[in-house]
Formats: structure tokens, C-alpha cells, sequence
């Protein structure tokens, strides 16, 4: 390739970076990182996926590697120099990729990114790794970087150059450019160890030794004048092809934080080979730590392989969404090499495979829920609302989903099972509760669970936003049926309890309670479908209830911020008998001129009930004008 210090005339054009890679990079600079020697991991592990792409559209465009269908990477450290140089001949880039690749932050999800660095070296590098922008990090190392490349297929090299300082140029390079790209770091004064053989072979070899092309080094420039022959520094061989027990730990992280654009450690590695009908090689990978943008995209990243030559990692078909965590690798044996993307969609073959290795993936879940569930409470803390995804659109793996799901709940500490559920549930009881809100915290204080809680009855507390959506499919378990306790009424009365004795004391008797809640339907008319005595309440004097047939509480106030649904269907207040303003009300419900007497009373208890369930009073400010008069009258 040309030297980067030999085109002179040229024209040159200047180019600012975004703001957001002009910010990042002061950072990177600026930082302590303690592994700065990641730069190299990261040239590599680029250099290794651009010949992986164009060892795959060479599977069509043959032409395009006529030159040299052998595909290596090359590192030079130039002891005089002061330069370390990685070369690669793959499927390099053009003027636009240059600019696009090198000059922005081209990754999804990551809008405020920036936002999230906190100053803490550790956090900020996983932050780094999660948006891709590894090839910035050679901005540690290097004050003058200088990549010149040609995109197969091309006539033209492009030649960009930025000392890392909010800017670069980019000018024509020499045409007979070998195809590829060429990266030459001059190395900063305190970055000359990154110049050293062993240095260069130990970093190599801890953290690229899985790259499946060979790595060659050579170190010139020596004072003694000696120039070693280049020597290959890894192993060379795709890691999924190695047995298990030659493959180390360090291995298996490096070979995950290459594919998954990672910087964490594998929380669970699954690797075997299917024989059989299918043929094929997995090396999976669940994170330790959960991506950010988990949520905005449900495209699996699994790489997926034919024969050893990387194919895509664009498609929908590998392993479905709720498995969308997942990173690594399969690798087909069937699947026609010369087998294009577009043909992977609704591909048989491909349909099998990835059948096959979601079901291994489940039962693995499975076996490492009963050895290890210190390990697996981890992975669902992480991936829990992921994965129930599944029970929502995967009708054939309901019931295998449900057995791996885990659940807060009133009856543990941390997480239970569902059988475990079943198993503590009190005699006469044969339901399975449960309440959905926006999160864990608020859910404990539902007053709907305050019932519950006194007669000793277990109740789920579901708080991701998927679980108001799988609960419409799923209707049981165990040949138990899935019960809201915000929806419905609910008889507690059968359940075997030993505070049965609390139960019955101190409540107002029917006849006075069936005036008040007539003086209450009446008043509220048509702003709630009933209003009864509850057997839910303890210390709340009032709440709202869905109607059994209607959409839980908490998934309609989500469908309606979301602008999905207009108006709240009308839902039942329920009133605690035993509680005392209760009881003064009925009270005073059976005296003369009742419905006057009461009429503010019972709107604000109404309001109490909309307040308790996170929304606001029916009307703001006659609720506020109620609470002023009642205020005032308290001040003595
Ligand atoms: P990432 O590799 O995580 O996408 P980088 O900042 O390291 O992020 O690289 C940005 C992009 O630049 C890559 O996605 C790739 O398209 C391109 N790129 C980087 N190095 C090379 C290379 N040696 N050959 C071809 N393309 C490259």
C-alpha cells in the first residue's frame, strides 16, 4: 500500500467529526482506561469481519477477490518508525464508508448515549463496547491515525487521517492500492510498548486467538538492524470447531466479546454440535450484563455460518425475539454455501435449525434453573422480560416457558417458580393470584393486596410491561387458573385461614352497609359499574376493581399512554367495611338527608380510589377545593 507519508498534491478535504464522536473521543483520551492495549483487539476483530464479508460476497462476485482468495491479517511494528501498522485484506471501504464508519457513531440505540458515561473507567469502557465504537479507541495509543483503503471492487483508495482532535482529512490514495484496509497508529511517546514482540504476541494471543484467519506479526526496525521473519501469533481455527476441553475460559470470553460487540463476560456458554437430520455447529453466548438497546430492536444478532464462511447476521429466522440476548454463532453444514439472504427467509433448513437450538437453549435454561439458581436468577433478572416474550407469541413453548419462569412474590424473598407457587398454596385456595403494575415498588402498595397479605394468601407481583400481555394468553397452570386481583370480585371466604377470627369481627353489618353503598352507586352513577363490600381491603378504605371480564386496570392505563385506547372502561369501587370512615358513613347513610350530607365524602373517597391507582382525581380542582374545606375545618 502506499506510504501515508508519500501523496503530496492531492486534493485534501477537511472533515469535522459529529459532535458526539468529537465528545467521545475526548473522553477515550482523556480517560484512564487500564486496558488501553483493547485498541489492538479491536483492529483486529474489524479486519477479521471485513474479510468475512467479502469472503461471503465472493461467494457470488468470485471477481472480487481474483488478486488473493487468501484472506489474512497483517501487523508491522516499525521500531524506527514509531508506527504499528494492521493491515487486512478484506472487503475495505469506499470515500462514503470511510466517513460514515470513521466519523460517526453509526449504532442503533445510541440516542443519549453519551449521556450515560459516568466518569467510572470500568463502566464507561462496557458503554464504549455496547455502541461499537472500538475502532476509536485507538485515539489511546495514537495521535496521528492514518487508515488508507480500497473496497473490493473499487478503482479508487481513499486515504483518512485525524490526529483524533475533532477532525480528519480525507484525500485520494494511490489506486494500486492493495485491496483492503491499511491502519498505521504513530504511536504516542508513552505507547512504544505496543512496539515490543512479546508485548504484541501476548496481546494477540489472549484476546484474537479465536480469529479463525491467521495473524501474522512482524516487528523491523530494530537498532540491532535484525529484521524477524513474520511469525503467525494465533491459532487460526474457528473456535467452534475446537473441542471443549482445549478451549479455554479466556477463549470462549474473547471469542464473545468479538461477536457480541461486547465488553462483559459470558453469563452461560452453550457449545455443541447437532448431527442427525441437521448438521450443524452452536456456540452461544448469554450476557452478564443487559444490553441497552434490548428493547428497541428484536432482531436476533446470532452470526450465523455456512461450512465456516460467515453468511449474515441480518437475519429474522435464526432464534426467535424472545431469545434476542442471545450472541454467537451457528454454524450449518447444510445450508448451500453459495446461498444468498434473501433466500434465508423462510428457509426449511434454517427453520429446523433454529427450532433445534431454541429447544436445546430452553432445556439448558432448564438444567441450570435446577443446578445453579443462584446463576439462572441472575439471567432472568437480566432477561426475565425478554423471554416472557415468549409466552405471549410462542403457543408452542407456552407451557416450557412458564416452567423456567420466575416471579417476585408476597409469600418468598426473590424469585419463585410457579410450581413452587402451587406448592405453598393455602387450602381451598385453587387460583393463582396476581397483580401487574409499573413496578415493583408501587405493586407492594397495592391496597387490592392488602387481603391477601392479611389471610396469609400468596400474590405475584408482575411489574414488566410484558406480563399485562402475556396474561391475556395465558390462562393457567397446573390446571390452576391465572387470577388479577384487580379485577373481579374476589371471594377470599373458601381460602383455609388462620385469621378467619379477624375476619368477621368489627365490620358494619350488611343491611347498614348495602344503604351506603345504594347512596354511593347513586351518586357516582355512571363513573364506576358497582360498588360493593370488599373482601380485599385491610387498611385502605377504598379501591377500584376491573370487571372480570374486563382488561386488567394496569394494562388499560398502558394502552392508553400509549394513545392506544381512549377512555377507561368504568370499574367497581369496592369499599373496606371495617375500616372507620367506612363505617361513619354508613352510619350516617341510614340518617336523614344522607345523600346531601355525604356527597362530598363519597367523591373524595372515589378520587381516594383513582389516587391509590396512580391516576388523577376526576376533577382536579373541585377535588382540591374538597381537600382545602376539609383541611381548614382540621386546624384548630
Ligand atoms: P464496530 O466494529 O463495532 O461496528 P468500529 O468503530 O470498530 O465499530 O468500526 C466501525 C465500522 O467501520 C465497522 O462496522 C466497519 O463497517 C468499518 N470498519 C472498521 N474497520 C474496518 C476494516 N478494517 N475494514 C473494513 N471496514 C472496517
Amino acid at each position: 500500500m502506499t506510504d501515508s507519508q508519500g501523496t503530496s498534491e492531492a486534493v485534501e478535504e477537511k472533515r469535522g467529526f459529529e459532535a458526539e464522536v468529537a465528545k467521545l473521543l475526548k473522553l477515550m483520551v482523556h480517560s484512564v482506561y487500564s486496558e488501553r492495549e483493547i485498541f489492538l483487539r479491536e483492529l483486529i476483530s474489524n479486519a477479521s469481519d471485513a474479510c468475512d464479508k467479502l469472503r461471503y460476497e465472493a461467494l457470488t462476485q468470485p471477481e472480487l477477490i481474483k488478486d488473493s482468495g487468501d484472506f489474512t491479517v497483517e501487523i508491522i511494528a516499525d521500531k524506527k518508525a514509531g508506527t504499528l501498522t494492521v493491515r487486512d485484506n478484506g472487503i475495505g471501504m469506499g470515500h462514503d464508508d470511510l466517513i460514515s464508519n470513521l466519523g460517526t457513531i453509526a449504532r442503533s440505540g445510541t440516542e443519549g448515549f453519551m449521556d450515560q458515561f459516568t466518569g467510572d473507567a470500568q463502566k464507561d469502557v462496557q458503554l464504549i463496547g455496547q455502541f461499537g465504537v472500538g475502532f476509536y479507541s485507538v485515539f489511546m495509543v495514537s495521535d496521528d491515525v492514518v487508515v488508507t483503503s480500497r473496497r473490493a471492487g473499487d478503482d479508487e483508495a481513499w486515504q483518512w487521517r485525524s490526529d483524533g482532535e475533532g477532525s480528519y482529512t480525507m484525500r485520494p490514495a494511490d489506486a494500486d492500492s492493495v485491496r483492503g484496509t491499511e491502519i498505521i497508529l504513530h504511536l504516542k511517546e508513552d505507547a512504544k510498548e505496543y512496539l515490543e514482540q512479546i508485548r504484541l504476541q501476548t496481546i494477540i494471543k489472549t484476546y484474537s486467538d479465536h480469529i479463525a484467519l491467521p495473524i501474522s506479526l512482524a516487528v523491523v526496525g530494530s537498532d540491532d538492524e535484525k529484521t524477524e521473519e513474520p511469525l503467525i501469533a494465533n491459532e487460526g481455527s474457528a473456535l467452534w470447531t475446537r473441542t471443549k476441553s482445549e478451549i479455554t475460559e479466556e477463549q470462549y470470553t474473547e471469542f464473545y466479546r468479538h461477536t457480541g460487540h461486547a465488553y462483559d463476560e459470558p453469563a452461560h456458554t452453550i457449545h455443541y454440535k447437532a448431527e442427525g437430520m441437521q448438521e450443524y455447529s452452536v456456540l452461544l453466548f448469554v450476557p452478564s450484563q443487559r444490553p441497552m438497546n434490548l428493547f428497541e430492536n428484536r432482531k436476533s444478532p446470532v452470526k450465523l455460518y455456512v461450512k465456516r464462511v460467515f453468511i449474515t447476521d441480518e437475519t429474522q429466522e435464526m432464534l426467535p425475539g424472545w431469545l434476542r440476548f442471545m450472541h454467537g454463532i451457528i454454524d450449518s453444514e447444510d445450508l448451500p454455501l453459495n446461498i444468498s439472504r434473501e433466500m434465508l427467509q423462510n428457509n426449511p433448513v434454517l427453520a429446523r435449525i433454529s427450532k433445534g437450538v431454541t429447544n436445546k437453549i430452553l432445556s439448558e435454561f432448564e438444567k441450570l434453573a435446577s443446578k445453579d439458581t443462584e446463576k439462572y436468577e441472575a439471567l432472568w433478572e437480566n432477561f426475565g422480560a425478554v423471554i416472557k416474550e415468549g409466552l405471549y407469541e410462542d403457543s408452542d413453548r407456552r407451557d416450557a416457558l412458564l416452567k423456567i419462569s420466575m416471579f417476585r412474590s408476597t409469600g418468598v424473598e426473590g424469585w419463585t417458580t410457579l410450581s413452587d407457587y402451587v406448592s405453598r398454596m393455602k387450602e381451598g385456595q385453587d387460583k393463582i393470584y396476581y397483580v401487574t403494575g409499573a413496578d415493583e415498588v408501587s405493586v407492594r402498595k397495592s391496597p387490592q393486596l392488602e387481603g391477601f397479605k392479611a389471610k396469609g394468601i400468596e400474590v405475584l407481583l408482575l411489574s414488566d410491561t410484558v406480563d399485562d400481555f402475556w396474561m391475556q394468553m395465558v390462562t393457567e397452570f397446573d390446571g390452576k387458573a391465572f387470577q388479577s386481583i384487580t379485577r373481579g370480585a374476589a371471594d377470599l371466604s373458601g381460602i383455609d385461614s388462620s385469621d378467619t377470627a379477624k375476619d368477621t369481627a368489627d365490620k358494619v353489618p350488611d343491611s347498614t352497609l348495602t344503604v351506603l353503598t345504594t347512596l354511593i352507586k347513586e351518586q357516582l352513577g355512571d363513573r364506576v359499574s358497582d360498588v360493593r363490600a370488599s373482601d380485599r381491603l385491610v387498611e385502605t378504605a377504598v379501591c377500584l376493581v376491573a370487571d372480570e371480564g374486563g382488561m386488567d386496570i394496569h394494562l388499560e392505563r398502558m394502552l392508553k399512554a400509549n394513545s392506544q385506547f381512549d377512555g377507561l372502561s368504568k370499574r367497581a369501587l369496592e369499599i373496606n367495611p371495617s375500616h372507620s370512615l367506612v363505617k361513619a358513613m354508613a352510619e350516617r347513610a341510614s340518617g336523614d338527608g344522607a345523600i346531601a350530607a355525604l356527597s362530598e365524602q363519597v367523591e373524595l373517597l372515589y378520587d381516594q380510589a383513582r389516587i391509590l391507582e396512580g391516576e388523577t382525581p376526576d376533577d382536579p380542582a373541585a377535588f382540591a377545593a374538597r381537600m382545602s374545606v376539609i383541611m381548614s375545618g382540621s386546624i384548630v
